[in-house]
């Protein structure tokens, strides 16, 4: 068997488009402009990276895009009072703080200042409440993106075994409370998982999101699976330089699969569609305003 290539960058591109109308719409019926702002703290690289990427594609799709680039030193305090200045701002529809932030700074604390309307990455302590119990909230980006490529191939989901490897609270997890909502049979695994891959056979769908090279190989998996990876390792290529490869043996796994993301091009792409997604959905339920369909669960 060769897999189909599940492409998450035509995907993403058409969630894009999808954003780029009903912004459009939102500002010639209603004058709304929605807002996206980025608050990053310190000078990792790979933050700035994506923080630009974020800001580029905000503004592509008609968006006000505001980058809040804050030095390494920092206070918790001055942290928090920038987002209690974007929690009132009428024009900022989603907040997003870069993560991990400096050490001696509080995460939990910082997410939970977050207005949970404007939350747009999911993370607020309430929205993570109301996931787990199936109410409307702000949907994590990675795990919504991984939810709409898994609905656009099979259609429903009910009654498939899928094994998510990995319970961060920003993929793992979340990703299991949304392949619940939509009726999956769901096992979650972890770093103390034993045997894991007898686990991964039974699997009519696997999400890795863990973080190692190439560790689930074509072996592990049952013919036909659909196997979405969400992990992005740098490696170094044999001439000089890096690469990135995900967290399973594409060349393996690719022979046995039903249907498989590459990396890069997969899951990478969906999750800054699916932020932009959300900065929309944010917006409109502000504005009460009625919320685009497929762009949430
Ligand atoms: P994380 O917080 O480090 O969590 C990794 C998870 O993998 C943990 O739950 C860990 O188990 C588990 N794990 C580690 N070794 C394992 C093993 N040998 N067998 C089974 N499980 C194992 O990472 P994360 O934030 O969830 O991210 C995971 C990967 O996705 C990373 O490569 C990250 O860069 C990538 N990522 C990609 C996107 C995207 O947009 N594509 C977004 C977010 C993250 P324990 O809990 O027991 O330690």
């Amino acid at each position: 068997m060769v897999a189909r290539i599940i492409d998450g960058k035509a995907f993403a591109e058409s969630v894009r488009e999808k954003v780029t109308k009903h912004v459009a719409r939102l500002k010639s019926e209603h004058n709304i402009v929605p807002g996206l702002a980025v608050v990053l703290v310190g000078e990792d690289p790979a933050s700035h990276v994506y923080v630009r990427s974020k800001g580029k594609q905000t503004v592509e799709v008609g968006m006000k895009s505001v980058e809040h680039k804050l030095k390494l030193d920092t206070t918790e305090s001055d942290l928090l009072d920038l987002i209690n200045q974007l929690n009132k701002d009428e024009t900022i529809h989603g907040i997003l703080v870069q993560l991990p932030l400096p050490n001696h700074i509080n995460g939990d604390q910082v997410i939970n200042s977050i207005d949970p309307v404007k939350d747009v990455d999911g993370f607020h302590i309430s929205n993570v409440g109301l996931l787990g119990t199936g109410q409307k909230c702000m949907v994590p980006c990675t795990p919504l993106g991984c939810l709409m490529l898994l609905r656009a191939n099979y259609g429903s989901l009910s009654g498939l075994n899928a094994v998510v490897i990995g319970r961060s609270n920003i993929v793992g997890k979340p990703m299991a409370q949304l392949l619940i909502g939509d009726s999956c049979t769901v096992t979650i695994t972890h770093s103390r998982t034993k045997n894991l891959p007898e686990v991964l056979r039974h699997a009519d769908i696997i999400i890795a999101a863990v973080g190692r090279t190439r560790m689930v190989i074509g072996d592990w998996i049952k013919p036909g699976a659909t196997v979405i990876d969400v992990g992005i390792n740098r490696i170094d290529k044999p001439g000089g330089g890096t690469r990135l490869v995900g967290d399973v043996d594409f060349t393996t796994c690719s022979e046995v699969a039903g249907a498989i993301t590459p990396v890069p091009g997969g899951v990478g792409p969906m999750t800054i569609a699916c932020l932009l997604a959300n900065t929309l959905t944010a917006c409109c339920r502000s504005n009460d305003l009625q919320e685009p369909d497929g762009l949430t669960v």
